[in-house]
């Protein structure tokens, strides 16, 4: 059996010949070879034939009458392409020059007269084969245009997405540069933007010199605590307002801190130029603010320091107004103090002190010295209170009121304490069965939420009764966060532990918040217990202090007793113990006797 061999695979093959017996010889052959056959006795409109049919190739028969195959070539060649549309001419043996023709014309291949089929079909099969290779290129070229397409039609999407991104990004973005710049409750500027005009008026960029005015309103927190935060606000905002208004254009107020505002100034001349618009400042916020029915009286505290003062760069400019604030404030707070030399020194000093106490106190250099109370009924020592001294290698003793602000600034005032409180419980152990032990706290250590457990804990490490101890904290102490406070004093003396008021008198000594809190005990200021004997309004102040105690059932300690009368009068008056140089100077032992005993021996006798 033989096989057939279908070359053509069912390729359409166009065939154009004007003679009929041509036309049905090869059309038959052709078939038989696998192709599939239309056929045209001539070339009239071939092109729209082969729009119709779309054939794989065309024979085309070179002599025709009405159009011969050379016009119908040209004809085909304007509309497709020798890749897609596969021309094979059909010339006869004597048509030489008809073969180069048409080539030229764009045949791509011919077979002449009388056809050899197998010449046909391998010339077919040629045309063919690189007709089908096109074709699958131009489908990768597809799929590659349509791939291409696509991508750049996902590219310009995302990038449309992220045009109007960026556009959203930058609208938020000065949005919250402007709110990240602006003081919220005040609209002034904020820290951040004053620092930044700061450091560029420092490196020269505006102006070559000016002046930095810092205002700190004094004891701002009790005006919260006892007027409400609202009230608070509108303290701030009316500072705010009034600041605003005293500046010209060329100057910058910008609130730098919850309850300090700082003016730049350019255009005052010199030093007293200076101060004068300070003294402005503070009179324009003396002026009593009224919030709602209420007038609140402000105190501030205002540093001046110069542009020139020191090599000019911002911080050290920061730190200059900051000292001369906090000289201000040593002195009471309500002045205007200027960065001068002499603050400078003190500032170094400042940084020295700080550096070598950090360095002292693991070494255990600061010690407890014990100052004796005394019970006016008793005659007998009850207690002592611990003042931190400073075993200092090189300076000696060194007092209090130099190192506790330092320890204070740089929150060492915590270690302190902790180093100092176990050496001082196991001390007072060692000395007495009974007497109670007072330590002063300074106002940070009562915002640390954890204090009365750490208390307690020491407490129960060494052995200490709580009931024994004596917490001594000032208002300013207390009011730095009132409730935080009152929770911690009220967990503290549930455990026993006392609590006193230190420095009554002084400061804001309001008599009606002693009912809220949960103290036990109230020392009056000494710089009011000296003065009894000699000043009215003192003694008044200091009776009526003892007697409000007493209705609330408060104890009541006078601190700072340096003769005899004045402990004389203050028993008289019912005031319950006293401390003080007569009674007990700081030493560093636990000392049991006093001489309120010899007192009392001697009015018996
Ligand atoms: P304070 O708590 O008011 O302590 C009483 C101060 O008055 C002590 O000064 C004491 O020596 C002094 N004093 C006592 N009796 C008299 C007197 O009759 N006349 C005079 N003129 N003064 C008398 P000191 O020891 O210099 O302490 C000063 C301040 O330093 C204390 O004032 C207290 O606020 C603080 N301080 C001392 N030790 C510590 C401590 O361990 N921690 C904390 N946070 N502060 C402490
Ligand atoms: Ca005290
Ligand atoms: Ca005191």
């Amino acid at each position: 059996m033989s096989t057939v061999k279908h070359s053509g695979n069912g390729a359409l093959i166009l065939i154009v010949d004007d003679n009929p017996v041509n036309l049905d010889v090869l059309s038959r052959r052709l078939e038989r070879d696998g192709y599939r056959v239309e056929a045209r006795d001539n070339a009239l409109s071939l092109e729209a034939a082969v729009e119709i049919l779309k054939p794989d190739a065309v024979l085309l028969d070179w002599m025709m009458p009405q159009r011969n195959g050379y016009d119908a070539l040209i004809g085909l060649r304007e509309l497709f392409d020798s890749n897609h549309l596969p021309v094979i001419m059909v010339t006869a043996r004597d048509e030489s020059d008809a073969v180069s023709s048409a080539i030229n014309a764009g045949a791509n291949d011919f077979v002449t007269k009388p056809i050899d089929f197998k010449v046909l079909n391998s010339r077919l099969s040629g045309v063919l084969a690189r007709r089908a290779h096109v074709l699958n290129q131009d489908s990768h070229a597809a799929e590659l245009e349509r791939l291409v397409a696509l991508r750049t039609a996902s590219l310009q999407e995302a990038n449309a997405m992220l045009a109007e991104e960026m556009h959203e990004r930058s609208i938020a973005e000065a949005r919250s540069q402007r709110l990240a710049r602006t003081d919220t409750l005040t609209g002034l500027p904020n820290r951040f933007h004053f620092l930044e005009t700061l450091k560029s008026w420092c490196n020269g960029e505006s102006h070559s010199s000016f002046y930095l005015i810092h205002v700190d309103i004094d004891r701002f927190r009790t005006i919260n605590s006892v007027h409400g935060p609202d009230a608070g606000d509108m303290v701030l905002k009316e500072v705010g307002k009034r600041l605003s208004e005293l500046i010209s254009a060329d100057e910058m107020v910008a609130r730098t801190a919850a309850d300090e505002f700082s003016i730049l100034t350019p255009s005052v001349a010199n030093a007293e130029e200076a101060m004068l618009l300070a003294e402005a400042v503070l009179q324009t916020l003396e002026a009593p603010i009224r919030i709602f029915d209420r007038k609140i009286g402000l105190s501030v505290s205002i540093g001046v320091a110069p542009s020139g003062a020191l090599p000019c760069n911002d911080k050290a400019l920061l730190l200059s107004c900051d000292a001369a604030v906090c000289a201000g404030q040593a002195e009471g707070g309500d002045r205007i103090a200027m960065f001068d030399e002499d603050l400078a020194a003190k500032i170094s000093e400042n940084v020295i002190i700080k550096a070598e106490l950090e360095a002292g106190i693991p070494r255990g250099e600061i010690v407890p010295y014990f100052q004796p109370t005394v019970s006016f009924i008793t005659g007998q020592v009850e207690g002592a209170e611990v003042l931190a001294r400073w075993m200092h290698p090189t300076r000696g003793l060194v007092s209090p009121a130099v190192f506790i602000p330092a320890a204070e600034e740089t929150g060492l005032v915590d270690d302190l304490f902790w180093a100092m409180l176990p050496v001082a419980c196991e001390q007072a152990l060692r000395s007495s069965q009974t007497a109670t032990l007072a330590v002063n706290l300074s106002p940070s250590q009562v915002l640390d939420q954890s204090f009365p457990q750490k208390v307690l804990g020491v407490l129960t490490s060494v052995g200490f009764p709580p009931r024994r101890l004596e917490i001594e904290m000032t208002e300013t102490a207390l009011f730095a966060d009132i409730n935080a406070t009152k929770t911690a004093l009220a967990s503290l003396r549930n455990q026993g532990v006392g609590v006193a008021l230190d420095d009554f008198g002084v400061g804001f000594s309001s008599l009606s918040l002693l009912r809220e809190l949960p103290i036990s005990k109230v020392k009056i200021d000494r710089s009011f217990v000296a003065e009894i004997l000699h000043d009215e309004s003192a003694a008044k102040l200091v009776k009526s202090i003892i007697t409000l105690c007493k209705t609330i059932d408060l104890k009541v300690t006078a601190e700072g007793i340096e003769e005899e009368a004045v402990a004389v009068l203050l028993a008289e008056w019912g005031c319950d113990y006293g401390q003080g140089y007569w009674l007990g100077r700081p030493v560093p032992e636990f000392v049991l006797v006093s001489p309120w005993n010899a007192q009392l021996t001697r009015k018996v006798a």
